[in-house]
């Protein structure tokens, strides 16, 4: 692997780099060697409390949200341009990390991020209000967007790095003071952000980093009674926790979570591109994404000939060493994640699925206990079938035939989650109508996948609400207050006799 030595490294609180008050440390491994490659302090409730405090300080006294917006732009593109500087190491933590291919966090999430961030620096110096206007012949009506205060945000394993900037990125812009916690099993390159946050010139105790368990550290973060909102990307299991925990305060909260795209193939279609699409959509990141393609409902016409390009496409997949620039697929997060994994596919054979390729762990020399697992594709399954309705978060398409347009959208409808879905045709009336009725926070036609800084990026349903990225983020991280001027200059209003005395003559 790229890293070789073991990155130690603290939390970041008030600016410092602090041990957990508790003094325990947890192990961070490589998913491919099974080797530690990092070590973070185990954090606990009161390191939250300290964060938090820290976080309170720096809003309370304005030394980041006080700033000339210029100068909050200036230091967040300057992180932007540090991560730049940095991304080999970033590259090699993250796939230290996760295990997952360097061919893509080199050139996917991880160059993406400085992207991210700068747009969300700009699009925090265009923030703007409905209510600008005269409402009432007597007044004037302005709107004020000012930041919600301290931000507890909470982030998975998928993409650590990213999902940190989508979080710390329009809550900074907007001037609020942030308390972020990374996945337990991925801290390494969060806590390297800090470092060049800092580097960056972001004043101490606006960006507070702590290492260590959702069940202590997150739970803390969402019920804490000092903090203005809270903010998850993760399992709909968790989001439903930190709402109910949320609760206790009234705090604003902010879901990103699971989602089972449906991915429609119309006979129409252009089904090579239709089965690239698929591939790539539907192994990203070994599967581990919210948006990942993952039931394939194809017209019944074209089924059989569409399977066989799908699993064609798929058994070019190679799976490998992440670290080795040739891999196409690294490991799943842990070993757990693979038996998950098997046990769905298992369980799916067990029930009549049809297994189209894959199915099994994958051996990859010389790393005898990575996480690895074949890109694997199953036909003919069940729609009210587990791995039709659960998340699977692994690289396993699942793929279904229907026959008419009705059929379709309902199928792909028929889900808790409504994060994303796609529609694969050539007919445009067939592509609108889908989009219209898809019940989804995106829905691509002939595409599945690509996200822009300027587009939103959030779900339905079960998959939670708000925005990611986008000028609609802001939504979340700034509150709306509405400022009206009396300009008449009348001592006695016209309205006041409502209340007391008579109306005015005449
Ligand atoms: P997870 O819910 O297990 O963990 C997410 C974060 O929540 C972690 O930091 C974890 O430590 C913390 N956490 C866990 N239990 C907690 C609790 N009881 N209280 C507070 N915090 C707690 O999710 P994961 O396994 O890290 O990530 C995978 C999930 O994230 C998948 O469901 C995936 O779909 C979802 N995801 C969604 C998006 C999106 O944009 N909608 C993006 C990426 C991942």
């Amino acid at each position: 692997m790229a890293v070789a030595s073991l990155t130690e490294l603290r939390m970041l609180i008030g600016g410092k780099w602090v041990e957990s008050v508790s003094g325990a440390w947890t192990d961070v491994r490589s998913p491919a060697t099974g080797q530690v490659v990092g070590r973070v302090p185990k954090g606990t409730a009161a390191d939250v409390d300290r964060a938090v405090a820290a976080a309170r300080a720096s809003f309370a006294d304005a030394r980041w949200r006080g700033q000339w917006l210029p100068m909050r732009y200036a230091v967040l593109n300057r992180l932007a341009d540090l991560i730049e500087r940095d991304l080999d190491q970033l590259v090699a933590l993250e796939v230290a990390q996760t295990g997952t291919a360097i061919k893509f966090r080199s050139s996917n999430d991880i160059p993406f991020a400085p992207d991210n961030l700068r747009q969300m620096a700009a699009a925090a110096r265009h923030l703007d209000g409905k209510a600008a206007a005269e409402y009432s012949t007597d007044h004037t009506s302005m709107i004020r967007r000012e930041p919600v205060g301290v931000a507890g945000q909470i982030a998975p394993w998928n993409y650590p790095l990213m999902m940190a900037i989508w979080k710390i990125g329009p809550a900074l812009a907007a001037g609020n003071s942030v308390v972020l916690k990374p996945a337990s099993m991925t801290p390494l390159t969060t806590l390297k952000l800090g470092e060049l946050a800092m580097e960056a010139g972001l004043p101490p105790g606006v960006l507070n980093i702590v290492t260590g368990p959702g069940d202590e550290v997150g739970a803390a973060i969402a019920g804490h009674m000092d903090i203005d909102i809270v903010s998850l990307t993760g399992d709909s299991a968790t989001g439903v926790r930190i709402q109910e925990l949320a609760a206790r305060n009234l705090k604003r909260v902010h879901l990103e979570l699971g989602g089972k795209a449906p991915f429609i193939v119309f006979a129409d279609a252009d089904l090579e591109a239709a089965a690239r699409g698929a591939v790539a959509a539907g192994f990203i990141n070994a599967g581990q994404d919210c948006t990942a393609a993952t039931r394939i409902y194809v017209q019944r016409p074209v089924y059989e000939e569409y399977l066989a390009l799908l699993s064609g496409f798929t058994e070019q997949i190679r799976v490998g060493d992440p670290s080795d620039p040739s891999t196409d697929l690294g490991t799943l997060i842990s070993g757990t994640q693979v038996a998950r994994v098997e046990g769905f596919v298992n369980r799916a054979l067990a029930a009549g699925a049809r297994l189209v390729t894959g199915g099994a762990r994958a051996v990859v020399n010389g790393l005898p206990d990575g996480a690895f697992f074949q890109p694997t594709v199953l036909a003919d399954v069940a729609q009210d079938s587990e791995c039709v309705q659960q998340e699977i978060f692994g690289p396993v398409l699942t793929v279904l035939p229907f026959d008419t347009e009705e059929e379709a959208i309902a199928k792909g409808n028929d889900t808790r989650y409504g994060l994303s879905a796609s529609v694969w045709t050539r007919d445009v009336f067939v592509g609108m109508r889908a989009a219209k009725q898809l019940d989804f926070g995106t829905v691509w036609i002939n595409d599945h996948l690509p996200l822009s800084s300027d587009t939103p990026h959030g779900g339905f349903k079960q998959s939670g609400f708000g925005k990611d990225m986008s000028a609609y983020s802001f939504d979340e991280y700034t509150r709306i207050k509405h400022v009206m001027v009396e300009i008449t200059g009348a001592t006695a209003k016209g309205w006041h006799h409502q209340i007391w005395g008579d109306p005015p003559e005449g």
